[in-house]
């Protein structure tokens, strides 16, 4: 586990606790929110506007950034991992249900 990489876990007495896994910016320190690109789905939408995942918007750069802070510091990680778990709980939070698609 890379060392900018804070883990809490929700309380929870099920074995598979959800795992809070947050990306600190590297550049002002503050806590990161995945940063989303493309359309977002309607769980995404309740989510970004209460700040808890950013949109990027509908066209993804040459090297797109995994996570945003409340800065607008954009920035990426190797542990994929981290923001597709961080971005489920959230979304999951949300009343998102993993269907057929992995993510909105
Ligand atoms: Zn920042």
């Amino acid at each position: 586990m890379p060392q900018f990489l804070a883990v809490a876990r929700w309380p929870s007495t099920d074995a598979d606790t959800v795992r809070m896994v947050i990306s600190e910016c590297p550049e002002c320190g503050a806590a990161g929110v995945p940063l989303l690109f493309g359309l977002p789905g309607p769980e995404a939408m309740a989510a970004a506007a209460e700040g808890q995942v950013a949109l990027g918007g509908c066209v993804l750069p040459e090297r797109p950034a995994d996570w945003q802070c409340s800065q607008w510091h954009r920035w990426s990680e190797p542990d994929q991992r981290a923001w597709e778990e961080r971005l489920l709980a959230v979304l999951s939070a949300h009343g998102y249900r993993e269907a057929d698609d992995r993510l909105p």
